[in-house]
């Protein structure tokens, strides 16, 4: 028998680190903490907050020390960092960062252009990572990007995402992500490799950060709900664009998961109409119009 539908999800915001970090309109310290505080009270209860990386290479994430001093953490919520270098950990845990993400790529090209490693250099240096902020108290997610397919390199044998999931488990990992960092997954892909790394990581929560890069991250997100995937990761309007393709979009908008997982019943703890008032909020800020659908509707169709 076909086990039933989760009855809710849990949406991982990444905005503030995904979604603005190629924006070339730095945010201030002060709208970012504003933004925290705003999604917060709409009930997000994930937050990414920033990456610790060379302020020089990514200037929008320059102030993450000042930003972790200043977040009020509130009891519940998830305050994370990704982590992409043993100088990145070192900064985080020095501002006391709670729970880190780690990941590697399943394309050797991506991972070249990305972190200017092999996949198995990158790999070696993530299970060093996590061990160490593991064995200080630090709660990892670690994950595969472009578990999906490659913008470089096109299709992704599922035994090489499978053979860096089964390392990066062996460390053992709060939750695996699979990301479709190209945005060239298609739904039954995400049903067949969400069930064979389930066959690896057994209880272990899998969540997925999808991009709309084709317009199937929704039709994909539902593919995994089917398979029990809870966790996803999402951005306020959809804000960040794909790296790869200029013009395309990116991260699968956070409003428009909402409403469609609380159209088909399945709560997410997070109030619709709130989020929507942030993103429109934030939108303005920016002064760009976000690829979010909900947002931009009125009346009947703003659910
Ligand atoms: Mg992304």
């Amino acid at each position: 028998m076909k086990s039933p539908l989760p009855a809710k999800a849990v949406l991982h915001e990444v905005v503030l680190r995904d979604g603005i970090q190629n924006e070339k309109n730095i945010v201030s310290t002060e709208e970012k903490l504003r933004l925290i505080d705003r999604l917060a009270a709409s009930g997000v209860r994930r937050i990414e907050v920033s990456s610790f990386v060379n302020p020089k290479l990514v200037p929008q994430m320059a102030d993450a020390e000042e930003l972790w001093k200043r977040i009020d953490r509130k009891k519940g919520i998830v305050y994370s960092a990704l982590i992409l270098s043993e100088r990145g950990l070192d900064r985080a845990m020095a501002c006391g960062v709670p729970h880190v993400g780690i990941f590697v790529s399943a394309s050797e090209t991506h991972s070249r252009k990305n972190s200017n490693k092999s996949i198995d250099e990158a790999l070696k240096e993530a299970l060093t990572l996590i061990r160490k902020a593991s064995s200080s108290g630090i709660k990892v997610r670690t994950g595969v990007m472009n578990a999906f397919g490659c913008a470089y390199e096109g299709k992704i044998p599922p035994r090489q995402v499978l053979k860096l999931v089964g390392s990066l488990f062996d460390e053992g990992p709060e939750e695996i992500c699979l990301a479709d960092t190209s945005g060239l997954g298609n739904p039954r892909q995400m049903k067949e490799m969400i069930s064979r790394v389930r066959e690896l990581t057994g209880k272990t929560s899998i969540s997925l950060h999808l991009h709309n890069t084709r317009g199937q991250g929704m039709a994909n997100l539902w593919a995994a709900l089917e398979e029990g995937v809870t966790i996803f990761d999402t951005s306020l309007g959809g804000l960040g664009g794909c790296p790869f393709i200029a013009g395309a979009r990116g991260n699968i908008a956070t409003e428009d998961t909402v409403s469609m997982l609380h159209d088909a019943g399945v709560r997410t703890g997070i109030d619709l109409k709130k989020l929507i008032e942030v993103s429109q909020g934030f939108e303005k800020h920016m002064g760009l119009v976000f690829p979010a659908a909900v947002s931009h509707l009125t009346g009947a169709f703003c659910r």
